[in-house]
């Protein structure tokens, strides 16, 4: 095994080195990488957001980020499908949690926001570990700038309806709020992977004349990953992109531990060459959701989700001459 030193010649703190330390051991950060204190401030945080007060089906995706975060014990230095060293190509960094109120869907709102907002001065970019899918919102709130963001969803499902039980904040309904305060711009954005059974056709209705595209599971067969990548690519341009992947765009086989299943998902290996394909984007941010540990097995959702995870971030680098060799 080659050495891998913690600290690259270009200054950036990477994982403990495996050599002296085995991976089951050391740190429980993401991938054992440094803390974001211990290097003051990162091009890219991983941040986790343990909440789940917006499910209406199981919960349980309080206990993801540590979820995944274990699972990301296992993940190495180079990545041989995109030829990178991710961690050595920028600073990336474990900020923690978020802490969001348990109890008060709208606290924890406002909560994340401002969490976010202020782990954007220390980190350019971040990763979110969550939590359910209620937490899009916050997030793209405070991510806004002048220009409004095209969000890549991931999902089974559409997170666009209205409410639910009357509760207009639910992680059914972040695209729909984020539409309606001018966050994102639905020409630019699209759900990708949705499946499974509707209240009713209203429902796609809806979502179209809110101006979100979809590529739905049952085209990915015939689209092939490409296909489904040059789709996205098409769609997004040049605007700022938010990849939002709810781990239930996965079939139940590759991700059973999430709280509202639904046959007929894509693979993890589709997931993960789609994601490759879009390093090209301007990349703001990024989001894995829905991770519910109780309902996995065998760490199967974990590792999907630790390994989405890894993607997302090689996907996020800067591709210099600082790849293999670095
Ligand atoms: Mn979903
Ligand atoms: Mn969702």
């Amino acid at each position: 095994m080659p050495e891998f030193p913690r600290v690259h010649e270009n200054g950036f703190v990477g994982q403990v080195d495996n050599a002296q330390v085995p991976r089951f051991a050391g740190p429980s950060t993401f991938a054992q990488l440094p803390r974001l204190d211990e290097v003051g401030s990162a091009d890219l945080a991983v941040v986790g957001i343990p909440f789940d007060a917006g499910v209406s089906y199981r919960s349980g995706a309080r206990f993801g980020p540590a979820h995944i975060r274990g699972a990301s014990k296992l993940l190495r230095p180079y990545n041989p499908a995109v030829d990178l060293s991710p961690f050595a190509t920028m600073q990336v960094a474990d900020a923690g949690d978020l802490v969001a109120n348990p109890f008060s869907l709208e606290e924890a709102i406002t909560g994340i926001e401002r969490g976010a907002r202020e782990l954007k001065e220390r980190a350019d970019r971040m990763l979110v570990l969550g939590g359910d899918h209620t937490v899009a919102l916050p997030l793209l709130r405070a991510l806004k700038s002048d220009d409004q963001i095209a969000v890549i969803h991931f999902d089974a499902h559409l997170d666009t309806w209205d409410t639910y039980f009357g509760a207009a904040y639910t992680h059914g309904t972040p695209f729909r709020r984020a539409s309606e305060e001018g966050l994102i711009d639905t020409s630019a954005c699209v759900h990708v992977g949705t499946r499974g059974p509707l209240y009713g056709a209203r429902d796609l209705v809806d979502d179209r004349e809110l101006g979100f595209a979809m590529v739905p599971a049952t085209e990915i067969d015939a689209l092939g990953t490409a296909g489904v990548a040059e789709r996205i690519l098409a769609r997004v341009g040049d605007r700022p992109a938010y990849i939002s992947i709810d781990i239930d765009v996965l079939d139940p086989a590759f991700a059973p531990g999430t709280g509202t299943p639904e046959a007929g998902g894509m693979t993890s290996r589709e997931l993960l060459a789609i994601l490759r394909q879009l390093s090209g984007l301007n990349i703001v941010g990024a989001d894995i959701v829905e991770v519910s540990p109780a309902y996995d097995h065998a760490e199967i959702t974990g590792i999907a989700a630790s390994h989405t995870a890894y993607e997302l971030i090689s996907a996020m680098s800067p591709r210099t001459d600082t790849r293999s060799d670095a």
